[in-house]
């Protein structure tokens, strides 16, 4: 028996990332941590150049992400302090 606080490893992730993965992510709702503006990530302000993008707030310039492309990967960070993404799965 499995305690119900006990961690389990990161392959339980696969099922709800992939909802929010197989969606158009610039429709996923951020608000912001530093002076609660919320809309979609279309909204935000990215700045470059490539290959690394920072998009940040449209209103106080606080830092939603980071995503940078290497090669053949993409590294994203969310940061703590970066506010949350609410992305529509159904
Ligand atoms: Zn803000």
């Amino acid at each position: 028996m499995t305690h119900p606080t006990a961690p389990r490893d990161g392959n339980c992730l696969a099922g709800p990332l992939s909802e929010i993965l197989a969606v158009e992510p610039t429709a996923a709702w951020w608000r912001c941590p530093h002076c609660a503006r919320s809309g979609p990530m279309a909204q935000l302000q990215v700045y470059g150049p490539e290959p690394g993008l920072t998009a940040r707030c449209p209103s106080c310039a606080h830092i939603a992400l980071r995503l940078v492309k290497e090669h053949d990967h993409l590294w994203l960070t969310l940061g703590s302090g970066t506010g949350a993404f609410r992305f529509r799965t159904a």
